[in-house]
């Protein structure tokens, strides 16, 4: 059986970026800019007062004099001055409006005692480009803002809009299916029968796309019936890639790996080695010119085995169809809190919880959880994330260092 570190590296290799788009400034949050921003213009195109007061001649302060000068006009944010200032003069400007030719700076209205047609300035020193943003001082015309490939964050999104962009060629949202299998299943507002039970993978799993930046879309609960489980496998194929809970171990009623035969996914691995979520499948759809095919991941049904599946393969994955490394470097060294005896000859993931270190200033430190496996959705939802138990019998003592999977 494949260990986890070579399933990945089945999953990254089967993953390529997705081609560009073109999409407005809010689809493309968060996802990576696909060309060169440049500047077409300087920034800022005129000289800029940084502060509500009045432009002024710095040769008109001598020796940290404060001088009465004569009031001209009042320059708001949005005009333009009609003149440039004469010795002798100041006008009055707001923050963001453009300083008159000749002014060289700007002194705070607090500064200031206005009246009759004069402005009076308290003794100060005055110097060139005081409270004034020069004309390009933030960038010139042709300078490269953001290269291809930067993440368009909300700063990014700013920066654009400021240049007048309201489209911006991005990697796009993976589009990802989300089909729950299983007889047994009902949806969440529903009152189970006997043997039944609600369908909670699929809000995690949205939830967790979501967070990855992809746009899940959850598909009708679909029954251990070949020809109805073919119809909907077939519909969610139409995504970048699908994930598919319940029905990939070896039950009679495990339908998915061959159903997803009968349409034509290649299976790439079935069953790696870890605790929970060992029944884990994956395979992907021919692509054609334009797409490169549906990747597809098969989770086994219990919840927690699926969230497994998910952080350790279908992230990754998404990631690369977003045009980023397969791994956030996030699995993390951390301290365990308490004894933990792991038997075994899988791997284990188990929920553990963040904890303030005792005694060591600032380390971080996990503590497992009260779990009872991998149906059991209330040790994991009191989890920070999961620790890793390597294969083997063996207690690990509290002060152990051990890997740690991030929930968030
Ligand atoms: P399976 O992988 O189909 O053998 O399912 C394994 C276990 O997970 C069974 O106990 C199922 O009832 C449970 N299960 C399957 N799908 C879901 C789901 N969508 N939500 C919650 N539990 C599920
Ligand atoms: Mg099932």
């Amino acid at each position: 059986m494949l260990t986890v570190d070579e399933a990945l590296a089945l999953v990254v290799q089967e993953v390529r970026p997705l081609s560009p788009v073109v999409c407005s400034l809010r689809d493309a949050r968060g996802c990576l800019l696909a060309e060169d921003l440049v500047a077409d213009a300087d920034q800022p195109t005129f000289d800029k007062s940084l502060v509500d007061g009045y432009a002024v001649l710095t040769a008109d302060f001598r020796a940290d004099s404060g001088p009465v000068l004569n009031l001209g006009e009042s320059i708001m944010a949005g005009q333009s001055p009609s003149r440039p200032l004469a010795p002798g003069e100041t006008a009055q400007v707001m923050t963001g409006a453009p300083v008159p030719d000749e002014a060289d700076a700007v002194v705070m209205q607090e500064r200031t005692h206005a009246s009759e047609g004069k402005v009076r300035f308290d003794p100060q020193s005055v110097y060139p480009g005081m409270n004034v943003l020069a004309r390009a001082g933030i960038c010139r015309a042709g300078t490269l803002l953001l290269a291809s490939g930067s993440a368009l964050s909300p700063p990014a999104l700013a920066l654009l809009a400021s240049l007048g962009q309201s489209r911006v060629r991005a990697v796009p949202r993976p589009r990802v299916s989300i089909v729950s299998t299983g007889d047994e299943l009902v949806e969440p507002d529903r009152v189970p029968g006997p043997g039944q039970i609600r369908n909670s993978n699929a809000i995690m799993l949205e939830s967790l796309a979501i967070d990855q930046g992809a746009e899940p879309r959850v598909l009708p609960l679909a029954p251990d019936r070949r020809n109805e489980l073919r119809e909907i496998l077939e519909a969610g194929l139409g995504a970048d890639m699908m994930l598919v809970t319940g029905g990939v171990s070896a039950g009679q009623r495990d339908l998915v790996p061959a159903v997803l035969a009968e349409l034509g996914v290649q299976c790439v691995f079935h069953k790696v080695r870890l605790k929970p979520g060992k029944p884990i499948w994956f395979g992907r759809s021919p692509g054609h010119q334009k797409s490169q095919g549906c990747l597809v991941f098969g989770l086994p049904g219990n919840p927690v085995s699926a969230l497994v599946g998910f952080l350790l393969f279908v992230k990754p994955a998404i990631r690369m169809l977003m045009g980023r490394p397969p791994l956030s470097a996030e699995l993390e060294s951390v301290r365990l809190a308490n004894d933990f005896h792991h038997r075994g000859d899988r791997p284990t993931y188990h929920p553990a919880r963040r904890i303030a270190a005792p005694g060591s200033a600032g380390g971080a430190a996990v503590q497992t959880v009260e779990w009872a496996g991998s149906a059991d959705l209330v040790g994991v939802a009191n989890a920070d994330g999961l620790a890793v138990f390597p294969a083997g019998d063996r207690v690990f003592q509290a002060g152990e260092i051990v890997r740690f999977l991030p929930l968030g």
